[in-house]
């Protein structure tokens, strides 16, 4: 079937098209049209009559329109569910996960659309001033661009979408043009759910072309971001006097103390799941494992003999545990990243090889030089690396030694040495005795240093996707 676009409701075609490939396998799973600038124009043209719509939704409204929305997609679970399996690649069971997911995102989002308040200012706290009272208010921006990845393609964009339409903000999503049709889909869900049909526009194709478009329209209030940090900063160089807020990417880091030999099983192998679900593809995948010295022997045994109960192949079938990554390009480089390595010195102890033109096997690689790509970029691909460290101290100083800065773990039974690992490790989450991969979709999420700026989570997205007006009244006049 041909593919659409979604402006004003209208479901706009092209003749020009986009394939979307199932990555497991290269079988075509749809098309979407080629979007350009005329659309990403006409798109901003739409959500600023849909911006002026949301303006009559009360804030229940909003609310009973997001719980609406959260229950039908919960009843279209396994449909969407597999079609998200299509056009990412990850296996059934991971995207039941992320509907589930989704579903909570909104409606997370529909309980804060009743707590958008401000508060009293007190004027006459300044010397001479009397006989003024007043307060500040949350209002919404107006248009929200919203710039999605391939990776999570329905419950980031919930997270987007979610928290705008709660402020009573329009947005125009632009998926990534490998996963755009479930992202049509959501769209469709809001709309049938009660949102005016010029609030939620969907744009496809290009991020060069059709999503540049967007960035640099001067009506769009603010960029709400999801993706590689080189793309985050083409579009802050491009969208000229806006909001942003930015998710980028990480190569995240967890230490393994050397208390945790009774738990190596349970540690080792909620380290190999972080590092292997979804193939790799998470932007908080653990990618740097610093085992203590002592027991690093134990760790690798355990983790390759964990690594190896996995089930690698069809997405589809129920009982796979890891399936694709999603193009012939991005394993190409994976490969490449694991053979340079190598050439530098490091081992790889499982795994390693290429089974399809987009399968990788699970793979862990030891003793990896610290200048090489596979430690110092994000591989976002089913590889770890473990390297021996000799203390807590240098294990912060590993973690630390990165670009990036989105969430890092520590394993330990020491309260010290958890409390100066969350202190001194530089990232916009710890998690203690958890993996850095942990995240539920109401706490504050986003990194330091390269890994973005602004915080997701629906409370927090919304005090970015809201402006403070402050109203002041002379009770004297
Ligand atoms: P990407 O290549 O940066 O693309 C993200 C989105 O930006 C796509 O929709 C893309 O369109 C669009 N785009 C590309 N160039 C653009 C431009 N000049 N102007 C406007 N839009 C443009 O990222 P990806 O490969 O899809 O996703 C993987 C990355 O996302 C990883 O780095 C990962 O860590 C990060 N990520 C971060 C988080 C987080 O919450 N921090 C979560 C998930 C993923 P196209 O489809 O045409 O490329």
């Amino acid at each position: 079937m041909k593919g659409y676009m979604l402006i004003g409701g209208e479901k706009i075609f092209k003749d020009k098209e986009i394939e979307i490939l199932f990555p497991y396998d290269n079988s075509v799973v749809g098309t979407i049209p080629d979007g350009d600038e005329e659309d990403a124009r006409r798109a901003v043209d739409a959500a600023i009559k849909g911006f002026e719509k949301m303006k009559e939704l009360t804030a229940y409204d909003r609310y009973s329109i997001l719980s609406k929305a959260a229950r039908i997609l919960s009843n279209r679970s396994y449909e969407i569910a597999e079609l998200l399996t299509k056009e990412v690649g990850k296996t059934i069971r991971e995207s039941m996960g992320e509907v589930g997911r989704a579903v909570n995102t909104l409606t997370l989002s529909a309980e804060e659309a009743k707590r958008i308040t401000g508060e009293e200012v007190n004027f006459d706290a300044a010397p001479g001033i009397r006989g003024k009272v007043g307060f500040y208010r949350r209002v919404p921006l107006g248009v929200i661009g919203c710039i999605t990845p391939f990776n999570f393609p329905l419950n980031l964009t919930c997270h987007k979408v979610g928290p705008a339409l709660a402020a009573g903000n329009s947005v125009v999503i632009k998926p990534s043009e490998n996963t755009s049709l479930v992202v049509i889909k959501l769209a469709e869900i809001l709309i049938e759910a009660g949102f005016p049909p010029e609030a939620v526009n969907v744009i496809t194709g290009y991020g060069e072309k059709v999503g540049d478009a967007l960035v640099r329209d001067e009506r769009v209030r603010m960029i709400t971001f999801t993706g590689s940090v080189e793309t985050g900063k083409i579009i802050m160089s491009r969208g000229g006097l806006k909001k942003y807020a930015m998710e980028l990417g990480s190569n995240a880091g967890v230490y393994v103390d050397k208390d945790q030999l009774v738990r190596l099983d349970f540690v080792s192998e909620k380290i190999c799941r972080g590092g292997f679900a979804l193939a790799g593809q998470v932007c908080i995948s653990v990618q740097r494992v610093f085992v203590h010295d002592s027991l690093f022997d134990d760790f690798i045994n355990r983790a390759v003999e964990f690594t190896k109960t996995l089930k690698i192949g069809n997405p589809l079938e129920e009982t796979t545990d890891m399936g694709s990554v999603i193009d012939v390009q991005a394993a190409d480089r994976i490969m490449e990243w694991i053979e340079e390595a190598v050439s530098a010195g490091a081992k790889v102890v499982c795994g390693g090889k290429r089974l399809s033109d987009t399968v990788i096997e699970p793979t862990i690689v030891i003793n990896v030089p610290e200048d090489v790509r596979l430690f110092i970029g994000e591989v976002f691909g089913p590889v770890i690396v473990v390297n021996r460290v000799k203390s807590v101290d240098e294990a912060i100083e590993k973690v630390n030694l990165s670009r990036y800065g989105l969430q890092a773990g520590i394993f330990t039974d020491d309260l010290r040495a958890a409390f100066k690992f969350s202190e001194e490790v530089e990232a916009g989450g710890i998690m203690v005795n958890e993996i850095p991969t942990f995240r539920v979709d109401q706490m504050p999420y986003g990194g330091v240093k390269e890994s973005g700026i602004g915080r997701e989570g629906p409370l927090f997205a919304i005090e970015e996707m809201t402006e403070i007006k402050t109203i002041c009244f002379d009770i004297n006049f």
